[in-house]
């Protein structure tokens, strides 16, 4: 990761690390990408609200968000599709986080546009990768 320094001091520097953004009902679920997040250097937001999803990524614009398909009050998918619709949020990068794992439901998640897909229950290391992919970020040395 690139961080410049300039006269605008920390708290600049800090506002350039990569913003991810997860949206997942699950607290356990939500601690563990806080945790996988954190050892990336990059800044946080969890929500278990998936109906704050619009509004959160339109304020804070993410670089990357992972959004669980099954959420009580909605769903993954039809938050996707709003994200995509909406110009302020259509270029943000949507992984989905899904237990879901028929072939059939897997097709259903891909053709519906995401850029990818992980299923729970996933290993620290797979979400890993998947977020450094996305950032172009360089991992940590295991
Ligand atoms: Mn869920």
């Amino acid at each position: 990761m690139r961080i410049e320094l300039d006269e605008s001091g920390k708290q600049q520097r800090n506002s350039e690390l990569p913003l991810i953004l997860a949206v997942e009902d699950n607290e356990d679920n939500l601690l563990i990408i806080n945790y996988v997040v954190d050892s990336l250097n990059c800044r946080f937001i969890g929500e278990a609200d998936g109906t704050k999803t619009l509004l959160i990524a339109r304020e804070s614009q993410p670089n990357l968000i992972l959004l669980d398909i099954m959420l009580p009050e909605t769903n993954g998918i039809d938050l996707f599709r709003g994200l995509k619709q909406d110009s302020s949020t259509s270029h943000i990068p949507v992984i989905a986080v899904t237990a879901l794992a028929r072939a059939e439901e897997k097709k259903h998640i891909l053709e519906a546009g995401f850029d990818a897909y992980i299923s729970k229950p996933y290993m620290l290391e797979e979400i890993e990768e998947l977020i450094c992919s996305y950032l172009n970020l360089k991992q940590n040395p295991q």
